[in-house]
């Protein structure tokens, strides 16, 4: 599980995912499925009780508070749903 406190810190991450193109399935607002080199990992974006945006993987990089290419992939679906959600 890390922070999210800017788009910086999903650079290398990012540049993995458009890479390996992992496939995402949305499970729900702030849930997704994200195929990985050992299958699906789920991948949960929400908003801690202190206002902070949290991201948890459940592969083992994200376990060690790692930025992995499933959490990116599956927050520049987040980022876009909650964008269309403000404007809607
Ligand atoms: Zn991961």
């Amino acid at each position: 599980m890390f922070i999210l406190k800017g788009i910086d810190q999903l650079t290398n991450a990012i540049a993995k995912a458009k890479k390996l193109r992992p496939r995402v399935e949305f499970g729900g607002f702030g849930r997704y499925r994200v195929s990985g080199s050992k299958g699906y990992y789920t991948v949960v974006c929400r908003k801690d009780e202190r206002g902070y945006k949290t991201v948890a993987c459940t592969c083992k990089g994200a376990e060690k508070g790692l930025v992995c290419y499933h959490s990116a992939a599956a927050l520049s679906l987040h980022i876009g749903l909650a964008r269309q959600q403000q404007t809607a």
